[in-house]
């Protein structure tokens, strides 16, 4: 794995984003930001998830006038997302949004961009420069890549906030086609000393989305790209925040709750395990701590994985042994497998 890029870090309210600072997990809020309680109401679900920053859409000057209120509800920073309409931008910033999402291809001439950045410069606010393939300036050339069009975009409002001696910058590059983001990132991490929010954009539903965002954001993780996440899902927030935590802990660059090892089943076992493991999975829901359980089919690779777990257990016929630290501890019955299991769990 490569050692991960050096960024210029950002501070959005309390949460450090860049430099060698944890890679942070944020998400996106799906209710009418118009609509002060449920977006709150959303926002403390994604807090009890543990998300880290948070953006909220703002159409028009009735979801600014929102903020206010909703950030007195929350915890987390706010970041406000901006199209089309720079006169947004500018009350979002007076309503105490802890950043600004602009997006270069229909934020309009430069002298807006230009009001709005002043703006953002008296508060210290940042501003995250958001290209999606989707929405590339009208000026983007044919005869270059969608990729490469992208990073011309970026790249283009990034001199624009520099000229006006702004640095509080982070940049996003998304599309939905995975091998161009992770082009359009690659192309842009040695070229710009700002942090990188990473993702891929549109995703779908979470049987497929986490998957094409896994296999984007994991693979510019892997090359050392990327300061902040988000799972782009067609779901609650929540699930992006899942996921977004499980890629991290796959590549080992963030703890966050338990891992669960379980065998997918073969002919070999004598037991329901993807019953046990799918219950498992749900008791470790409510569980903060950052272990790893086990839970084993037979005894091929039962006893191993079990033992390598803080708690696990490999089943055998009707009974499974139960291993805690890499040390047996006891023989359980089958009706007795989840209880105890969870027992051990609890007990660490
Ligand atoms: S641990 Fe046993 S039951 Fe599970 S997949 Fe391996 S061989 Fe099959």
């Amino acid at each position: 794995m490569n050692s991960r890029r050096v960024s210029k870090p950002i501070q959005i309210g309390k949460v450090t984003v860049g430099g060698d600072a944890p890679i942070v997990v944020q998400s996106m809020t799906n209710t009418d930001t118009r609509d002060a309680s449920s977006t709150i109401r959303q926002i403390k679900e994604l807090e009890e998830a543990d998300c880290e920053l948070v953006r909220v859409a703002v159409p028009d000057m009735a979801a600014v006038q929102a903020i206010k209120e909703i950030k007195q509800g929350i915890s987390i920073p706010l970041i406000a997302d901006i199209h089309f309409d720079y006169r947004l931008a500018l009350e979002a910033l007076k309503s105490g949004a802890d950043a600004l999402r602009l997006n270069p291809g229909n934020i309009g001439a430069a002298e807006r961009v230009k009001t709005v950045v002043r703006a953002a410069k008296e508060r210290n606010t940042p501003i995250r420069i958001g290209v999606n393939a989707g929405s590339l300036p009208k000026k983007s050339d044919p005869k270059l890549s969608t990729a490469r069009n992208m990073v011309e975009a970026a790249l283009e409002q990034v001199r624009l906030l520099e000229s006006l001696d702004f640095d509080l910058i982070k940049v996003s590059l998304k599309a939905f086609d995975v091998p161009t983001t992770i082009a359009a990132y690659r192309d842009i991490a040695g070229k710009i000393p700002y942090p990188l929010h990473i993702g891929i954009t549109e995703a779908g539903p979470p049987r497929t989305g986490v998957i094409r965002s896994a296999v984007g954001i994991s693979t510019l993780l892997y090359l050392g790209i990327g300061d902040t996440i988000r799972v782009s899902l067609t779901a609650h927030p929540r699930e992006e925040v899942f996921a977004g935590y499980e890629i991290l802990k796959s590549l080992n660059l963030r703890q966050h709750g338990p891992v669960l090892v379980s065998c997918p089943s073969c002919g070999r076992s004598d037991v329901d395990i993807v019953g046990l493991a799918e219950a498992v999975e749900k008791e470790l829901l409510k569980i903060k701590k950052p272990i790893k359980v086990a839970v084993m089919g037979c005894e091929v690779n039962g006893p191993g994985e079990a033992k390598d777990a803080d708690v696990g257990i490999a089943c055998g016929k009707g009974r499974a042994i139960l291993f805690k630290k890499g040390k047996k501890i006891g023989v359980v019955e089958e009706k007795d497998f989840l209880t105890a299991l969870m027992v051990e769990v609890e007990r660490l």
